[in-house]
């Protein structure tokens, strides 16, 4: 039997471009037919029925057509916007990071449950107004791990000892995680990783986000901990994400406001 023509999902928009003078292509994801391309025609017009609808940060309850190139989606309506998450732009450009790393994390049309779900907790999580930076690492790391390529924490990636605490830790992404002190490396593919940043690193592992965000930390374990995870995770989706170096300017210049925003520049540039 040949699929239906016509089908129902839920959706988060990941980034979306122009097409034509009215029209919008979106980059959804999906519960159960995972990462998927769909256009929204006349979108752009005054008095579309879908204009407002298709918007990112919200979960969307779409009825979509089956076509050759794009699906088209023919009725939308938001099930739930996490409106709150964009009312600080360091909130907002953590979910365009997170949204742009699903996005190179999943398949077209491959089974991403796991991911849809992480994405749209973690949106929760922003909007709720937890910190910006706990989230994206949760993230980092869920992703990691909803891809078969958990960060290794525990053990040394080499020999397999169990770490201990007044051990020498090194962080080899290309390795999968943790190294021992009894390993020599070349420069460059490692980094120093204190106890104090292991342990948080073990925190995202072993414990649920609701005991994350009540963690108190330096300033300077977070730092190590965000580059470690950052590393890790290029290094697992083998690119830079385009997304991070907005996410770090708003992050050195709070003060930044009104600036052209990601969606903005994403407009008119269609992915890969
Ligand atoms: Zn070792």
């Amino acid at each position: 039997m040949p699929a239906p023509r016509v089908y129902y999902t839920e959706a988060i928009v990941l980034s979306r471009f122009e097409l034509g003078e009215a029209d919008r292509v979106l980059t959804l994801l999906t519960p159960h037919d995972g990462k998927l391309k769909a256009i929204a025609k006349g979108v752009r017009r005054p008095r579309s029925r879908l204009g407002g609808a298709v918007e990112p940060f919200a979960e969307l309850h779409l009825v979509m057509a089956r076509a050759r190139t794009f699906d088209v989606v023919t009725q939308a309506s938001v099930g739930h916007a996490w409106l709150k998450l964009r009312d600080r732009l360091e909130s907002t450009a953590t979910a365009w990071y997170l949204a742009e790393l699903s996005e190179r994390a999943v398949e077209e049309r491959a089974f991403a449950y796991p991911v849809y779900a992480l994405l749209r907790r973690s949106y929760q999580l922003l909007d709720d107004g937890m910190a910006p930076g706990r989230v994206a690492r949760w993230f980092e790391f869920g992703l990691a791990d909803a891809l078969g390529m958990r960060p290794e924490v525990e053990r040394c990636v080499e020999c397999d000892r169990v770490l201990e605490e007044d051990d020498e830790f090194r962080w080899v992404p290309t390795q999968g995680g943790t190294l021992c002190s009894r390993h020599g490396l070349p420069i460059g593919e490692q980094m120093r990783l204190s106890l104090a940043a292991l342990k948080l690193l073990r925190a995202y592992q072993r414990l649920d986000i609701e005991a994350i965000a009540g963690l108190r930390q330096p300033a300077e374990v977070e730092a190590e901990v965000e580059q470690a995870l950052r590393w890790f995770i290029r290094n697992v989706l083998e690119r830079e994400p385009r997304s991070a170096a907005f996410l770090d300017e708003v992050r050195s210049n709070r003060k930044l406001v009104g600036v052209m925003t990601p969606s903005a520049q994403r407009e008119g540039l269609p992915t890969a």
